[in-house]
């Protein structure tokens, strides 16, 4: 199927060629590009099809394309060499001087198709001969560029497929044009553009000017093949601030080639006010409002009556008003709802976890401090403890101390795409929408963390602290750098910049929030069938994350033919659903699937142990209900060639329904569209006075509630139980 379209699309390329050819007999120079992609498409056709046919098809345009090559040739060749001759007579080019390195040492450092930033960082440092070509916009080049003497603007708007070098040069002027001139004489070329990866470039107009060099330029002799910068100006800007013209670049760019490929053109782009948040600040800020600092009148001074931690809670609590910011009813030692009853190891007595709690709180208020004095521009270091503080108090007056806010949840914030991070953005903005979280990470969290450091926590709570910011009329936007940073420490494979599972993620992260605040769960010498399950499940380990997220079923299976009856339970922390795929079905309702799942008419490939017969059904009830409950759609189908392919039937929602015993309501949806390789994720989310809005990476507008458009993208939905159901 693949090669009779590919046949079709050449020989229809081959015409339109030939077509070209006859009529640029005035350019010789095009003439002579258009002949050898003649040709090489011919070459493709045999290799594709048969290639007796091909040959006696076109043996008679194919040898007089042979023969124009063959005159035009030497023409051009001459013609350019007269060319280099004349320019080298008018302007004497100051040829600069360069370390001599040898030769085998560069190849091993580029080797490949692309270059890190380091390879290119360490190739600038050891002044190596090479000729950076960025083809941002000219008006972001100037703005910012890396700092190299070998380095020239081709602006891409300039770029377009099928373009020779040469003609780039006649493009081109000034220096740029004489460096790119004398492009042979560099050790090699280096392409960027501002998030240039292995990724994005096959649809991006860097693959147009690296194949000026590698396909239309064939009288130059190259040392190497041209290398791509793999993150591109972005990643160079992050990873070597010194090493550019200018820091402070606040040109935003977004995957526009996804979006092109995705045909998505009723986006909103930020508003103007829009600002990347100054994310040294917030920390710095929120850091210490977590850690506490009760709204009185009192100096920062660390006083024996704050460091009542139960003292300073009810303060807090009680300076809460606004019903968004109640805190919930989760803790640490066992929840409020129906779980099994086991319970949390008491072996650390109370006073011992407090006095814990409390050194944390005065090390991290210390760490705080210091910063924050760094940045005010004081060499002053707290000495550590209580009792130095007592005696060397710090240095902030009163009416810049920082205020316990109650932070009203706007949500117009947008994330900046760090590397195809589309399905971490979706993630981190559909659990912001989720009020229980967001009301546990304003507040202070800090007693619950187990895990010395904690691994990820606080950096998933600046992120969805700076996500409750924002308003419809002044949309923020964030770049989540140091929650990649440690999801990449976390799992190296994130470091990558694929395009990776939206929902994999979620459970990646989910592992790692409960790891950070994971306390033991209390092994029974006896334990029920279903306390069994939840304790093997969740390998003996819980945390808040658990009480929120999980439920537990019990399983009943009948045999239909023996009536052999036998109880199981399942645990999970999301509800995993197949959409059924048939030819011709259009629809399914996720309520539905739900009934379907609970009320299994007939396993399938399970046999029954004592009839051997495959007719066994699953009764499941709900025994544990989750607070937040996760449902992932399962979105594929082996086609009749056993290919895997996406499932792109529409699946009906509802905004809230009825499960177990308790009423849920949506808060968000993620949504991927594209193939099962290649796609984006976006999603939708509950924000500010229960708007709807549409966030996708940076860009976030108000959603008019048009469900039909999602039904056949959704991938998960994020309910939440109602309270007062
Ligand atoms: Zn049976």
């Amino acid at each position: 199927m693949q090669e009779v379209i590919n046949l079709h699309l050449a020989e229809n390329g081959i015409k339109t060629l030939y077509t070209e050819i006859s009529k640029a007999t005035m350019d010789q120079e095009k003439c002579f590009i258009l002949c050898l992609r003649y040709l090489d498409v011919i070459e493709r056709l045999c290799k594709l099809g048969d290639r007796n046919f091909v040959t006696i098809k076109y043996s008679h345009e194919v040898s007089r394309i042979q023969d124009k090559v063959k005159t035009l040739k030497p023409i051009l060749e001459q013609r350019y060499e007269q060319d280099r001759h004349k320019k080298q007579k008018e302007h004497i080019i100051p040829t600069r001087p360069t370390v001599p390195t040898p030769i085998t040492e560069n190849y091993s450092l580029f080797a490949g198709e692309y270059i890190s930033v380091k390879q290119l960082y360490k190739a600038i440092n050891e002044n190596l001969n090479v000729l950076i070509i960025d083809i941002r916009p000219t008006g972001e080049y100037s703005q910012s560029k890396i700092l190299f003497k070998n380095i020239i603007n081709v602006p891409e708007d300039i770029l377009v497929p099928g373009l020779s070098a040469n003609v780039i040069e006649k493009k081109l002027e000034g220096d740029a044009q004489t460096i790119w001139h004398k492009r042979d004489s560099y050790l090699i070329l280096v392409f960027l553009d501002w998030n240039s990866s292995s990724e994005n470039v096959p649809c991006s107009k860097l693959n147009f000017v690296r194949a000026s060099v590698t396909e239309w330029d064939i009288l130059r002799n190259y040392k190497q093949p041209p290398v791509i910068l793999n993150g591109g100006f972005k990643e160079f800007l992050d990873s070597y601030p010194s090493l550019v013209t200018n820091v402070h670049v606040n040109f935003i760019r977004h995957n526009e080639d996804i979006d092109e490929l995705l045909e998505l053109e009723d986006i909103t782009y930020p508003a103007e006010n829009a600002q990347v948040m100054q994310l040294k600040q917030f920390t710095i800020q929120e850091l210490e409002d977590s850690v506490n600092i009760p709204d009185s009148d009192e100096d920062m001074e660390v006083t024996s009556k704050e460091s009542d931690s139960s003292e300073t809670n009810e303060s807090a609590n009680t300076s809460e008003n606004d019903s968004d910011m109640i805190l919930p009813k989760v803790t640490n030692k066992g929840s409020t709802i129906d779980k099994p009853s086991l319970n949390v190891s008491k072996e650390e007595s109370l006073s011992q976890i407090k006095n814990k709690i409390e050194e944390e709180r005065i090390k991290l208020l210390n760490e705080a401090r210091n910063k924050k004095n760094k940045i005010l521009g004081g060499k002053e270091d707290f000495k550590k403890g209580s009792q130095g503080d007592a005696f060397d108090p710090p240095p902030v007056r009163r009416e810049t101390k920082p205020r316990r806010q109650i932070v009203a949840f706007g949500g117009w914030c947008g994330l900046v795409n760090l590397k195809n991070t589309c399905y971490m953005n979706t993630v981190l903005q559909c659990l912001k929408c989720i009020p229980i979280i967001r009301n546990i990470l304003h507040s202070n969290f800090a007693h619950y963390i187990t895990r010395r450091p904690p691994q990820v926590i606080n950096e998933f709570a600046v992120v969805i602290r700076a996500l409750s910011d924002g308003t419809e009329y002044d949309k923020k936007i964030f770049r989540p750098n140091s929650f990649y940073d440690k999801i990449c420490k976390l799992d190296p494979i994130y470091k990558k910049g694929h395009h990776e599972d939206c929902m994999e993620f979620f459970l990646f992260l989910f592992n790692h929030l409960n790891d950070d605040c994971a306390c033991d769960l209390k092994k029974k010498s006896i334990m029920i069938e279903r306390e069994k399950s939840w304790y093997g499940h969740l390998q003996g380990r819980t945390s808040f994350w658990v009480d929120l997220f999980y439920h537990q079923f019990q399983c009943t299976k009948v045999c239909q033919v023996c009536d052999l009856k036998a109880d199981s339970y399942e645990t999970d922390n999301t509800l995993m659903l197949s959409v059924p795929y048939r030819p011709g079905l259009r629809s399914v309702n996720l309520k539905q699937l739900i009934d379907e799942y609970m009320e299994d008419n007939q396993i399938l490939d399970y046999k029954c142990s004592r009839c051997h017969q495959m007719k066994v059904t699953n009764r499941r009830s709900v025994v544990v209900e989750p607070e937040i409950l996760v449902i992932v759609l399962k979105r594929y189908y082996q086609d009749e060639y056993q290919e895997t392919r996406k499932n792109n039937i529409c699946v009906n929602f509802d905004l809230s329904f009825k499960f177990g015993g308790s009423r849920y309501k949506l808060y968000s949806v993620a949504q991927h569209r594209g193939t099962m390789d290649h796609g984006h994720y976006y999603g939708h989310g509950i924000v500010q006075d229960n708007v709807w809005v549409e966030f996708n990476d940076e860009r976030i507008k108000k959603f008019e509630k048009d469900w039909d458009s999602i039904r056949g993208s959704a991938c998960a939905f994020f309910y939440c139980k109602e309270k007062n159901y």
